[in-house]
């Protein structure tokens, strides 16, 4: 009957209704993010970072998280000196695909950041017209976009080491927990940085190398330092220099594979203010770059771009800067992970007797053949891992003091969590205020 059929529906609506509102009890509020961007303007490339952290949450429980990541093509900002305007150009694509990423509704609200590392910091002791021409540009650029632009600025070397240190610890839930931390170690192609917290150092001796914080209520006395023209790509320059103070026509490098021979311009190799100084009067123009192989004699020389001599501390890395006993564990990240990763040597659980070794065999090994093996690897990358896996050995053997018990301290790490080790991530938590300096009195509630 008609009453029947009408009941039915009704039932069945109301258990239809039911059924929902149970399910919707269930599931959690659609979850909001909130999203930050920070350009990593260093020597060699740019790269942008998008972190997403859950809107809610963000102030000490949220785990703050990379959400994706672009390397902008092209050189670094601080390559376009000749041409300013090309450097804010550049950015353009990963800023677009920024766009793609942070859900439209949100862009105002996105903070951004650029921080120029050593490169920018080499072209402002060059050229500082120059430099903020460059700045003017990439300010230009970022102005443009829909987010919240919030500055471009030159990092101190003290904050990229400390940032990369924060951002190591925070991936690794160290901070929060107040566990023992980790030691950071950074490879830039201009500068390189040291940081970690040790037992002996209270911040006393040589302060300009401390830096304080206190977060989620613990007070952290971080030693940290940079050294500007011991970057990787820095550092074989003034190698190279050493070779050619004669002002020759022919390199033997032993830092380059047998067989191995490129024409290099006298004015290339000299122009930064790493090695101006040094440039050989009545040079010719070019040198043939040719290679030996010889992993002891290429140590020998990258021995010689650190000075050992003096000291007015109670203890020196090198160059006469103060640095506390070591203290592990130690995350080792960009360029150290880059070349460590292609010499199938990032497991230091192998002894520095084996690694020495491994690496000796690669650096005699005839160009031609490491050509053949690698066709996909960039040949100005390949060119140098014989030299950038000595002057990493070296740097962390002679430079910082590891013993053959420590470096097993060291894990060689590009991501914790999904997220880059680098500066980029600690930086943004520490001007978004996302690290709190007191821990919070009770623990969260699950649906506050
Ligand atoms: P920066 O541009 O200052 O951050 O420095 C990055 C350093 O890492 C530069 O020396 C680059 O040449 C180097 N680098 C980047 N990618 C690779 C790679 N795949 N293999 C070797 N070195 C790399």
């Amino acid at each position: 009957t008609p009453v029947t059929i009408i009941i039915t529906v009704i039932g069945v609506i109301a258990i239809v209704a039911l059924v929902t509102v149970a399910v919707l009890q269930n599931m959690p509020l659609l979850q909001k993010y909130k999203y930050g961007i920070v350009l990593d303007a260093g020597s060699s490339h740019t790269s942008l970072y998008i972190y997403e952290w859950p809107a809610e949450k963000d102030n000490n429980t949220g785990r703050v998280e990379q959400k994706h990541s672009c390397t902008v093509d092209g050189p670094g900002i601080s390559s376009y000196a000749s041409a300013p305007p090309k450097a804010g150009e550049s950015l353009r694509a990963c800023m677009r695909e920024a766009e793609e990423w942070v859900p439209k509704k949100r862009h105002h609200e996105t903070p951004l950041y650029l921080g120029a590392t050593a490169g920018m910091r080499l072209l402002d002791m060059e050229n500082k017209v120059v430099s903020d021409k460059v700045f003017e540009a990439v300010k230009g650029a970022l102005e443009k976009s829909p987010f919240s632009y919030q500055g471009a600025r030159l990092l101190k070397g003290q904050e990229e080491g400390a940032f990369g240190w924060v951002t190591v610890n925070y991936l690794d839930d160290r901070l929060k927990q107040g566990l023992e931390t980790t030691g950071a170690l950074d490879l830039g192609g201009a500068s390189t940085q040291i940081s970690f917290v040790s037992d002996n150092y209270d911040g006393s001796e040589s302060p300009s190398n401390s830096v304080t914080f206190r977060l989620y209520g613990n007070d952290y006395t971080l030693y940290t330092h940079s050294f500007l023209c011991y970057g990787k790509d820095q550092a074989q320059r003034i190698r190279l220099a050493e070779h050619t103070q004669s002002g020759p026509k022919i390199v033997a490098d032993p830092c380059s594979h047998p067989g191995y021979s490129e024409t290099k311009k006298y004015s290339v190799l000299y122009d930064s203010p790493c090695v101006s100084d040094r440039k050989p009067q009545g040079a010719p123009e070019t040198f043939d770059h040719t290679g030996t192989g010889n992993f002891q004699e290429c140590q020998e020389v990258v021995k010689k771009v650190f000075n050992f001599t003096k000291c007015k501390y109670s203890q020196c890395s090198f160059n006469g800067v103060f640095q506390p006993i070591l203290q592990g564990p130690f995350g080792a990240f960009s360029a150290y992970y880059f070349v460590m990763d292609f010499l199938n040597l990032t497991d230091t659980s192998i002894t520095l007797e084996d690694v020495k070794e491994k690496l000796k065999l690669y650096c005699a090994t005839p160009w031609s053949q490491i050509v053949q093996q690698h066709p996909k690897t960039k040949p100005k990358y390949l060119a140098e891992y014989c030299f950038s896996g000595t002057y990493i050995l070296t740097l962390l053997i002679d430079g910082y003091n590891f013993t053959s018990v420590s470096y097993s301290d060291i894990r060689f790490i590009k991501k914790i969590k999904g997220s880059d080790a680098g500066w980029t991530l600690g930086y943004m938590l520490n001007l978004t205020n996302m690290i709190p300096a007191e821990a919070p009195d009770t623990p969260p509630l699950p649906y506050a």
